[in-house]
């Protein structure tokens, strides 16, 4: 038996809804899936931003840290400076700050120029060529830290 033709339509409707209906689905099914991936995304850019903050801040703090230790040094040195009097020797506790030596504890330092400077080896303390009791201090009885001599090498003769 031949399909009418309105029979014929009526499928013809049919499957054009049906195709709508999967077409709309699937749409659908896209649409969740690309908002499940920017989620995703998004999520992973929150995390990025959170560990650049924590590395902001930590490295801010070691450098906060440094300054601190710095200026702590820098006073400690002031200190030691203060009361230190370039002397060898000294007893007991005195003599951890203070020596009573006649040699001084300056020892002459030279750059690759052969300029001397003088270095307190108890306190750090430099004195160097053109301030205020260099050419008094250069004088200065001192012993030990000699300048490093250069090796001689001999050859045996056999
Ligand atoms: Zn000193």
């Amino acid at each position: 038996m031949a399909k009418t033709q309105e029979q014929e339509l009526s499928e013809l409707q049919l499957q054009a809804a049906r195709d709508a209906v999967e077409k709309a689905r699937i749409e659908k099914e896209l649409a969740a899936n690309q908002l499940e991936l920017q989620r995703a995304q998004l999520e992973a850019l929150k995390r990025e931003n959170k560990d650049a903050r924590a590395k902001e801040e930590a490295t801010g703090n070691i450098r906060k840290h440094a300054a601190v230790r710095m200026k702590q040094t820098k006073e400690e040195t002031a200190r030691k400076q203060a009361i230190c009097n370039h002397r060898m020797g000294g007893k007991n506790l005195d003599g951890l700050y203070n020596g009573g030596d006649v040699f001084t504890t300056y020892q002459v330092e030279y750059n690759n120029f052969g300029l001397a400077q003088c270095r307190c080896i108890r306190c750090d303390k430099i004195v160097k060529p053109g301030e205020k009791d260099f050419d008094e201090i250069f004088r200065l009885p001192r012993k030990g830290l000699e300048a490093p001599k250069p090796v001689q090498f001999r050859f045996a003769r056999g």
